[in-house]
């Protein structure tokens, strides 16, 4: 696996609102909450199989319209994130590379 696609460490920040992830490569990302529920990338969040990988990274920029918290963060093997919110939606199982690519567009975003 790649560097950047594997995590070293990840933190739930329930009450900062955010969830950071530590890279072997060094890099550390840090996610809303917000962001990443509204893009979970379940099936029936995206709306469809089509829709399954896209994302809208403005969400993650976005003043939340309300507070999400983790239940708990699990590793899927060593391929994904699995992510359980406290309003009982467990179905998302969150890729790392695509976390890492979700930190990169939302970084370019900011910038811009
Ligand atoms: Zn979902």
């Amino acid at each position: 696996m790649e560097k950047k696609e594997t995590p070293v460490s990840i933190d739930i920040g329930n009450s900062e609102q955010k969830l950071t992830v530590e890279w072997a490569d060094g890099h550390t990302s840090e996610f809303s909450l917000f962001g990443l529920r509204k893009n979970c990338p379940c099936v029936t969040c995206r709306g469809g199989h089509e829709l399954m990988g896209q994302f809208e990274p403005e969400l993650f920029l976005v003043e939340p319209t309300r507070i999400y918290k983790i239940t708990s963060a699990e590793p899927i093997g060593n391929h994904a994130l699995k992510i359980v919110w406290d309003d009982g939606h467990n179905a998302g199982m969150f890729r790392w590379g695509l976390l890492r690519h979700m930190d990169e567009v939302v970084s370019q975003l900011k910038k811009s």
